[in-house]
């Protein structure tokens, strides 16, 4: 475009020269005055800074952003330039950035390996399974990246959140050394602490993932989110609130709006209806708001159970017992209001 207007704007000056000359070199006197042309401007073309592209190991990429936010869902414009090379023929990608453009990224998953270091890797690179980025537990200061984060790592499954599904297309995934659980005589989960490096490491990277790609905090979540019925994991030991409070990453309550919901609650006798089908749809259904992807069956069924255990393990991670006691619901609340879907 700014080539074909300068085109343009260089044949008006050649065409008004050349009539110019002509005007010269004409003998031809006319008897009445000849109403002179109006001089036309030359139009200002507003040169436009180019993107700034660097080379890594063979691969392009912008070092600045190009695109319009305006137009974005959630992100602006920033990455690698993977381009066709047809046979004979020379891609130009320099001169037309479109800023009509985002990032694919819009999601940050965390998880746990459930393995020790050593399997991890050899799990994450070697199988059916990976993810963007690897978090050790040997106290270096190494992340090992796995797969490029433009391209799909294989770490969500079968996943929703809000109004998407199959978050592998949409997510960073960050798979987190840690050994998982073990289970009591009772059957109950007995999770592995994470060290406080790891986390360390984890904050620094996923800070640095939802700042580049602008990824909103309802957007930063738990495998165990994504995927209640199936999956645990970074579990009830992952410090959220330490993310959230000391790093401002992904949601947390507002505590003073969790105790007013809590209040109301107990003064209108929470339990007492608990096992109407009509109060476990509503509880359903407010997950189903949250972001959980949760079928309204209006009972106590196993998946109902599964997502209220897993919305425990981020927001309520002292008692995660899949039961919707007013606390829980009172955190639940208090989130929706804070975090409500755009
Ligand atoms: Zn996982």
């Amino acid at each position: 475009m700014r080539k074909t207007l300068y085109i343009i704007g260089l044949s008006a000056f050649v065409f008004s020269c050349t009539s110019q000359q002509n005007v010269k070199k004409n003998t031809y006197k006319p008897k009445t005055p000849v109403t002179q042309p109006k001089v036309v401007a030359k139009p200002q073309v507003q040169e436009k800074p180019k993107p700034q592209i660097t080379n890594d190991h063979g691969v392009e990429f912008f070092t600045t952003n190009i695109a319009d936010p305006a137009k974005n869902d959630n992100t602006v414009s920033y990455g690698s330039i993977v381009s066709a090379k047809p046979a004979g023929y020379k891609v130009v990608k320099t001169y037309f950035p479109a800023i009509a453009q985002n990032f694919r990224q819009k999601y940050l998953i965390l998880h746990y390996t459930a393995l020790p270091d050593d399997k991890s890797i050899t799990v994450l690179t070697q199988q059916a399974v990976s993810a963007h980025y690897l978090v050790n537990n040997t106290g270096d200061n190494e992340i090992y990246q796995l797969v490029d984060e433009n391209k799909r790592s294989y770490h969500a499954g079968v996943s929703a959140w809000r109004n998407d599904k199959n978050l592998n297309d949409t997510s960073i995934g960050i798979e987190i050394v840690n050994s998982g659980y073990t289970a009591d005589a009772s059957g109950k989960r007995l999770f592995v602490p994470f060290n406080d490096d790891q986390i360390k490491k984890v904050a620094a990277l996923a800070k640095d993932i939802i700042t580049r790609y602008q990824i909103p905090a309802t957007n930063v979540l738990a495998h165990s989110d994504i995927a209640p019925t199936r999956k645990q994991d970074p579990g009830p030991l992952f410090p959220w609130k330490k993310l959230y409070d000391q790093y401002q990453i992904g949601m947390w309550y507002d505590d003073a709006m969790k105790q007013s919901y809590y209040d109301m609650a107990v003064s209108t006798d929470f339990t007492s209806k608990y096992n109407d089908s009509a109060f476990i749809f509503s509880v359903q259904t407010q997950l189903q708001k949250f972001g959980y992807g949760i079928e309204l069956s209006g009972k106590w069924d196993d998946a109902t159970k599964k997502t209220i255990e897993a919305f425990q393990y981020h927001f309520r991670p002292e008692n995660y017992d899949g039961i919707m006691d007013a606390e829980t619901w009172a955190i639940l609340q208090a989130l929706i209001q804070k975090y409500p879907v755009k």
